[in-house]
């Protein structure tokens, strides 16, 4: 978790996953890990961190500024600061989701010796399939 929250590869801690910000590249520099893992769709779970992640960190900023301003809260002030703080957020904190969900996936489904082979072969090139956990 450390070395995602710090955007480098869960597996390996090696760096250079990002062709731009929200662009990854198909597999890691260092270790050959399909970003992906020969998945489509698989990045649908850091949607989900993503905007729990965005919520959480709204919630007890909007919480901390109404605290530390009562009883005389600039609502108004708060209402748009709070929109433009969860787009940005949006956007800012997806490089950290992506990285946190293969982390949490790696976690749940290790990578074994013969994905990662078939991630160096070049995944599903021809007719083999992800070999499974
Ligand atoms: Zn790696």
């Amino acid at each position: 978790m450390a070395r995602a929250m710090l955007l480098r590869c869960p597996n390996c801690g090696g760096r250079g996953l990002f062709a731009s910000f929200f662009a990854l590249k198909p597999n890691c520099p260092s270790c050959g890990l399909r970003i992906e893992r020969g998945e489509s769709d698989y990045f649908v779970g850091a949607y989900l961190f993503n905007l729990i992640a965005v919520e959480l960190i709204l919630f007890f900023c909007v919480c901390g500024f109404v605290v530390f301003t009562w009883p005389d809260v600039p609502w108004d002030l708060l209402t748009y600061v709070t929109g433009a703080l969860m787009l940005a957020g949006c956007f800012l904190c997806y490089p950290f989701a992506k990285m946190t969900w293969l982390a949490v996936d790696l976690a749940i489904r290790p990578l074994s010796t013969e994905e990662l082979r078939w991630h160096h072969d070049g995944g599903d090139i021809g007719d083999r399939e992800l070999p499974h956990v």
